[in-house]
């Protein structure tokens, strides 16, 4: 039988809509969270994701402040920046869009925003928090995961669960999610021996690789809920001369076929980044304030 296929879409949906619900009770007690985004340089993709993170900050109710930086910006002036956001009462949020120039060293960057305000959940006073289960701002692409895996079950105690890729941003997060809901996890990377092997054992196998289908068919134990982290952009030649189109770490069609529930590129784990972000926003304005 052919999986269900978990609507990203739908979920990030529905979770603005409770999230701008919670924005407007706030504001009635003269609260509206702020989060302040700060894009460096001209990279097209990053400024694709500043514009919709600031339409769908707005959308929900939230004030969006955006600061748009030349790309020779010293890190020493990206440093007084996050120095003057960190002090403003009005920001509860700040984003670094990454990636950031060759001149600026990220670590630093991420590691001078005041943890109450890193919705991005990067630095590591949050990846410390989530390794040992304290409250705390959690990476949004692996919180947007989680949750899409909650959407098809919501006791995972005792799954294999197997998450492909240990970059601090996807893999590793969403492995202590997963271990937090009492899965046995196995984190895979690039010098996994018979990574396919490994992936069959998987109830939950979630792919954050960045290459393109890698995950075949053939890997995916029968009703294995599959999270597609990866958006991996590849020549389209059928639709026409130079045409491109966007595929996962996963081989959809194939992986259909045996999985129970799997999330589509686009429309699955994508949408649910922003969403994430917004939910965070909105926990650092609570947590400021005491609630
Ligand atoms: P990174 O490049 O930081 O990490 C990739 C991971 O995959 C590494 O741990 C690497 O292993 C592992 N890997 C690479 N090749 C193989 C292989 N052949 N077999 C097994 N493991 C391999 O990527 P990110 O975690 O930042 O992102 C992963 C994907 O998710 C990308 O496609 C990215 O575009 C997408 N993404 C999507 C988001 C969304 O909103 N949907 C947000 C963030 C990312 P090693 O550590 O050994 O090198």
């Amino acid at each position: 039988m052919a999986a269900r296929i978990i609507d990203g879409k739908a979920i990030a949906q529905s979770l603005r809509e409770t999230l701008a619900a919670e924005v407007e009770a706030l504001s009635g007690r003269g609260i509206v969270p702020g989060l302040a985004v700060v894009l460096v340089g001209e990279d097209a993709a990053s400024q694709v994701y500043v514009r919709n993170k600031a339409a769908q900050t707005k959308a929900v109710g939230m004030r969006s402040i955006e600061h748009r930086l030349p790309a020779d910006t010293s890190e020493a002036d990206l440093l007084r920046l996050v120095a003057t956001l960190n002090a403003d009462d009005a920001v509860d949020g700040i984003l670094v869009q990454l990636p950031l120039p060759a001149q600026i060293d990220a670590q630093r960057v991420i590691e001078a925003i005041d943890p109450e305000k890193d919705v991005d959940g990067f630095h590591p006073v949050n990846a410390g928090r989530l390794a040992t289960g304290l409250p705390g701002l959690v990476p949004c692409t692996p919180q947007g995961s989680m949750r899409l895996v909650e959407s098809v079950r919501t006791d995972l105690a005792g799954l294999e669960a197997v998450v492909v890729g240990r970059s601090n941003i996807v893999g590793k997060p969403m492995a202590q999610l997963l271990l937090q809901r009492s899965c046995t996890v196995t984190i895979a990377h690039s010098r996994t021996r018979d990574l396919a092997e490994v992936c069959r054992r998987a109830d939950i196998l979630v792919a954050a690789v960045g290459r393109p289908e890698l995950v075949r068919g053939d890997w995916i134990r029968e009703g294995a809920i599959v999270i597609d982290v990866g958006i991996n952009r590849v020549p389209a030649p059928e639709a026409g001369e130079g045409k491109t189109r966007l595929v996962g770490d996963v081989a959809f069609e194939e992986a259909r076929a045996r999985a129970g529930a799997i999330t589509p590129v686009p429309g699955g784990v994508g949408p649910m980044t922003i969403a994430c972000l917004l939910a965070n926003t909105l926990q650092a304005a609570k947590a400021r304030r005491g609630n």
